[in-house]
């Protein structure tokens, strides 16, 4: 299956805004009567405002922007950008964020949910293990938190730093409704999010195994290709790894747009 750039990069956001799974669009960002997601991992968030452009909430042109002090499109998600909840910034910050929204929307009645996506290296704040215990108190299985399995926090392996594993036990131990996936997996990501609610009164959890880098084979699951700079060279050399041999008139501007 082809999918556009930003979703190669970074493919959990397939089953996210703009798709039937969650009721976001362009038109009912301010109605109540909408479903909520947060990005806490908030790194990815040049993925996200890819889809954006895609969903028609952003100028593509404005992408180009991206870590300028002249615009909002910066390090974090920014709620000066339409479609954006929360800012990130604090990690562990945005699990207890959309706790509050989703306990709101079970008071109210509503039967709309909230998507929450959280790195694998966030868990290590104390605070989303508080909010997964908090969720199953409260019962609040329209709240769903999809970690991003990637094995690296930062520019260091999970497992040599704080080890995690096995982190669909600590999940289930704390009271959750857990499925694990290959995150890559169109198919499998539909598949877990078409179980929704995995289990009446019970948090929901989908641990996407990612890998960092996937579809540019020479710096997937490469430490030193975390927040680093690419040459001219380096640049045209991973867009011919996306898009292969034929494409010759390649810019930098194409790794951003598509
Ligand atoms: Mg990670």
């Amino acid at each position: 299956m082809s999918a556009p750039l930003y979703q190669r990069l970074i493919l959990l956001f397939t089953c996210m805004p703009n798709s039937e799974f969650l009721n976001i669009n362009k038109d009912n960002l301010n109605d109540p009567d909408r479903d909520y997601l947060f990005l806490s991992k908030g790194h990815d968030v040049p993925a996200l405002y890819g889809t954006f452009v895609e969903m028609g909430l952003l100028d593509a042109d404005r992408l180009k922007n991206h870590l300028s002090v002249n615009d909002n499109i910066y390090w974090h998600p920014n709620t000066k950008i339409p479609g954006i909840e929360f800012h990130s910034g604090s990690l562990g910050h945005l699990p207890s964020v959309a706790i509050g929204v989703a306990m709101d929307l079970k008071i109210k009645g509503s039967t709309n949910k909230v998507v929450c996506i959280m790195g694998d290296g966030e868990l290590n704040e104390g605070t989303c293990w508080e909010a997964v215990l908090v969720a199953n108190a409260y019962k609040l299985d329209n709240l769903i938190f999809v970690i991003d399995r990637n094995q690296f926090q930062a520019n260091m392996p999970t497992e040599d730093l704080i080890p995690l594993e096995p982190l669909h036990d600590k999940f289930t131990a704390f009271g959750a409704a857990v499925k694990r996936i290959n995150g890559h997996d169109f198919k499998a990501l539909d598949e877990a999010f078409s179980a929704y609610p995995f289990q009446t009164g019970k948090l929901n959890v989908v641990i996407a195994d990612t890998i960092r880098g996937k579809g540019l084979p020479s710096i997937e699951r490469r430490a030193d290709r975390w927040f680093c700079n690419f040459n001219a060279a380096e640049v045209n050399g991973l867009l011919k790894e996306l898009h292969g041999e034929h494409l010759t008139q390649l810019t930098s501007e194409t790794l951003v747009v598509r």
